[in-house]
């Protein structure tokens, strides 16, 4: 790497630490971020300003006195108010589209059947959808930070690939390539674009988004499939291949009832929507959602395990027939469990986790210097 790139990264980096420290400590001051950062009083200052400039960051209107001797400070914040990060989620029968501020709000959303599950005209009809997007941006004077997509299928977010995805039937796809080209074509302005798994980028959502920060979390999807989404160590796992999570295939039932993967007794043929259409069919679903509540513990030991999807909104009992059921194994054992809750934002988990993906990104240069690295 050339030295004026080994510089750019160096500043992208210093500006993450800057806004990390400001989002985790509000109302910060210069040489607060100074002190807790090593960065010099100088280079606090200056990439301050650039991040004021850019409306990264807001300051209080006049210096507020300090405790002690010090000098009055001028505390810092994160602007919500000027930019904005686009999540969109390509669902198997639709496209949602969400507009969130720097702060986790959701400021539009909009949500339109998907016309045709063939890549480029999927590709076609995301583009159109964020062109209006852009004017009403516009019209508004709102920054557009960059556009997170997600879709149900493995996907390698640093090559912009969807290596699988079975219900929309794509596989090796440079999907993120094409709506680059697409939104070049549509004169949509140039934004980064990031590509992730739902499951993913709602556990994304959650963590980014939640309030709490939990580390480590996982986000169970329940739909018509079963996938999870893992954080651990403030990042996303993904896997070898981009398809860890997919516990709707890890079996529950040696010789169990016949799986549409072709192999017998998967989570996915108890807790699947397609299992849970009538009352027996819901209670047996949370007895076996909450066995695999119970193994997903065991694995990680997660501080909290998000449930969502459709079949949450569904049978709002089911998360709560789970939840009972993996803490009765912990009980048997001596062990605690888990802090187990329903998705923060319902239906848009994903959207607005793909939402988030662009700020986790933006906040973590080295991540994707990382996953450039380790996908050549
Ligand atoms: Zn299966």
């Amino acid at each position: 790497m050339k030295a004026t790139g080994d510089l750019q990264l160096l500043k992208r980096i210093n500006r993450s630490v800057l806004l990390r420290l400001i989002r985790s400590q509000p109302d910060i001051s210069r040489a607060r971020l100074a002190a807790v950062s090593g960065l010099t009083k100088s280079t606090v200052s200056a990439l301050v300003r650039e991040l004021l400039d850019e409306h990264w960051l807001s300051e209080a209107a006049a210096p507020v006195a300090t405790q002690g001797m010090g000098r009055p400070s001028t505390p810092l914040n994160f602007d919500t108010t000027k930019r904005v990060l686009v999540g969109i989620e390509i669902a198997v029968d639709c496209l949602r589209l969400v507009c969130v501020s720097l702060g986790g709000v959701i400021l539009t959303q909009t949500e339109e059947p998907l016309l045709d599950q063939s890549p480029a005209n999927a590709c076609k009809q995301v583009g159109k959808l964020v062109r209006v997007l852009c004017r009403q941006l516009d019209e508004k004077k709102l920054i557009l930070s960059g556009v997170g997509v997600c879709l149900p299928g493995a996907v390698d977010g640093a090559l912009g690939l969807v290596r699988l995805a079975p219900n929309l039937g794509w596989r090796n796809l440079p999907f993120m390539a094409m709506l680059a080209t697409e939104f070049a074509k549509l004169g949509i302005p140039a934004a980064e674009i990031h590509l992730q798994n739902d499951a993913d980028a709602a556990a994304l959502g959650e963590y980014e988004f939640g309030g709490s920060g939990d580390d480590s979390l996982i986000f169970i999807n329940c739909d018509i499939g079963v996938g999870a989404g893992i954080v651990l160590n403030d990042r996303l796992f993904t896997g070898f291949l981009g398809a860890a999570g997919e516990v709707g295939h890890s079996i529950l039932q040696v010789d169990g009832p016949l799986c549409s993967c072709g192999r017998k007794g998967c989570a996915e043929v108890f807790i699947g929507a397609r299992a849970l259409g009538s009352k027996q069919g819901v209670v047996k679903g949370g007895q076996y959602l909450g066995v695999l509540l119970q193994n997903l513990d065991a694995m990680f030991n997660p501080h909290v395990i998000v449930v969502g999807g459709r079949s949450c909104i569904d049978h709002p009992s089911l998360i709560d027939a789970a939840r009972t059921n993996q803490q009765a194994y912990a009980r048997v054992a001596g062990l605690q469990s888990p802090e187990v809750r329903a998705a923060r934002f319902g239906v848009q988990a994903a959207a607005v986790g793909a939402a988030a993906l662009v700020l986790h990104q933006f906040l973590r240069p080295l991540l994707k210097e990382a996953n450039h690295v380790s996908g050549n």
